[in-house]
């Protein structure tokens, strides 16, 4: 009986598992026909879908700003974190069929989070897996996503220029990581579903350490 439900659980994912995937994600499956028998669309489905057709029509105004060429590297965004402490949990099995979709880097709670990337805030939200976090749009469209922020950067707001010098926020364990200790969930996705290339990327292979105490201290190299 025990390995029976043990089993059910591998099968299920068990809820305990802090499960991650992108807060508030864009509605519908217009590249999935959808089955026979889908349920009713929830209550509240308009809504989220005037709201993302809102953040989309915001994006493609960055886009027509920011190079067309995705970036290739990827500055580690949290300050003091080398790329080798990172282990690569991409893809690794979530509570509810779902797989992790980016890179858990622990730091200290507070420690400073930067954008890897130039681009712009896309957006700044709340939600109940990624906590708070942050979307900055980069290079090509690609979103990259900070979670699970103790707290934003005084000031942050959505619209605004970012480089890799620009502080996001504050790494925490928010949303579904209030049982872990306190990590960025780090992910990076491009496309849509609405036009069939959406995906959702590994950010590891392309990160790459930086220099905190230039970063920190720019006088020094002055
Ligand atoms: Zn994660």
């Amino acid at each position: 009986m025990r390995a029976l439900w043990l089993t059910l659980g591998l099968l299920w994912g068990f809820p305990a598992l802090a499960q991650t995937a992108e807060s508030d994600a864009e509605p519908g499956r217009i590249c999935n026909p959808p089955p026979l028998n889908r349920p009713a669309p929830r209550p509240g489905a308009e809504r989220q879908e005037e709201r993302w057709a809102q953040y989309w029509k915001r994006l493609q105004d960055y886009l027509q700003r920011l190079p067309k060429e995705p970036d290739t590297r990827l500055p580690m965004p949290v300050q003091g974190v080398r790329v080798r402490q990172v282990t690569d949990t991409f893809g690794a099995p979530r509570a509810g069929w779902r797989v992790h979709e980016g890179q858990d880097i622990f730091a200290p709670r507070g420690t400073p989070v930067y954008s890897a990337t130039h681009g712009f805030v896309w957006r700044i939200g709340h939600g109940q897996r990624g906590g708070l976090y942050v979307f900055v749009v980069g290079p090509g469209g690609r979103r990259y996503y900070y979670a699970h922020l103790d707290r934003y950067a005084p000031g942050l707001k959505e619209g605004q220029r970012v480089t890799p010098q620009t502080l996001l926020g504050y790494v925490g364990n928010t949303g579904n990581a209030r049982t872990t200790p306190p990590h960025l969930h780090f992910g990076v996705y491009s496309g849509s579903r609405r036009t069939c290339d959406y995906r959702v990327i590994n950010p590891l292979p392309l990160m790459v350490d930086r220099d905190w105490k230039a970063l920190i201290s720019p006088a020094r190299n002055r």
